[in-house]
């Protein structure tokens, strides 16, 4: 096994390394990502090549690439200008949101490495597929011609606000989950779930295969409302001093805001982490259910 890391791990490393580096250095190029984001990009997706093969890293890419392109659809529009201004952070990811968006699945990733074993996969699509789906809910959700509503009391709410849902949001939410677990699904029988020469190779059956495209979707879903459930409740808001716009933004029209209310640690970082843990333990619920 020692021998074969040493064969190939260096080879997955160089590989790796170019495959993040272009992929990271093209989305600082055109501002998907700050400097700290393109850097904490590269470290990642080598470390998913490393571990985990051309599955984990594919299946990562999938989501970065496809956000990124719906982040970028219509992205002057009125609507859209709106909706991010209320955000914490604008469309330029940095390091603590890549790290929240691909943290947990690379944890994931290095388990399986280390303990081969299909659930993981299973955990990881789940957890993954939050994230997409929550990006791809915010982007395209944002365009809805429909005013969200609070997902606890139905009340219609601001376009922008934590928590607020639409028709056409939930239904981005759950074309983005479900296009992880075929992502995810496809990759693991073009390649397997580990490459050649790695330290464990997991094969999955046409059944498995089928189920995590599900579990991906389902739990994608749930984690995406979650998500908005956390964003409406625990998560830290501010009141803007100027203009008495509720934000997610510490400094508001150039004055310090006000918190209102949530865990002043719950920011949405930290909202997008636990819905994303959440998802990744019902993916593995779905696994045990089913397999
Ligand atoms: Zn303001």
């Amino acid at each position: 096994m020692i021998a074969e890391w040493l064969t190939y791990g260096w080879f997955r490393l160089l590989a790796g390394l170019a495959g993040s580096l272009l992929i990271a250095g093209l989305a600082y190029r055109r501002s998907s990502l700050s400097a700290s984001g393109a850097w904490s990009a590269a470290a990642m997706g080598t470390a998913y090549f490393v571990l985990g093969g051309p599955v984990w890293f594919g299946t990562l890419i999938a989501f970065f690439i496809s956000s990124t392109l719906w982040s970028r659809w219509k992205h002057s529009s009125r609507a859209k200008h709106a909706a991010e201004a209320n955000y914490a952070k604008g469309s330029r990811r940095d390091g603590m949101q890549v790290w929240a968006n691909g943290g947990l699945g690379l944890v994931l990733c290095a388990a399986h490495a280390w303990h081969p074993d299909p659930l993981w996969l299973f955990a990881f699509a789940g957890v993954l597929a939050s994230v997409n789906a929550d990006t791809w809910a915010t982007e395209i959700g944002a365009l809805s011609k429909s005013q969200p509503r609070a997902l606890l009391t139905g009340k219609l709410v601001p376009a922008g606000t934590s928590g607020g849902v639409t028709l056409l949001g939930s239904l981005a939410a759950l074309g983005g989950a479900a296009f992880i677990g075929l992502c995810a699904a496809l990759l693991s029988q073009a390649a397997p779930i580990s490459a050649p020469g790695a330290l464990v190779q997991t094969e999955l059956t046409a059944i498995a295969t089928l189920v995590l495209i599900i579990a991906a979707a389902v739990s994608g879903l749930a984690g995406a409302f979650a998500d908005s459930l956390i964003g409406a409740s625990g998560q830290v808001m501010y009141r803007c001093p100027a203009c008495a716009r509720e934000t997610e933004r510490r400094v508001h029209c150039n004055v310090q805001t006000v918190r209102i209310r949530g865990w002043s640690w719950m920011n949405n970082d930290a909202v997008n982490f636990v819905s994303s843990a959440f998802a990744g333990v019902l993916a593995i619920l779905l696994y045990r259910l089913f397999i």
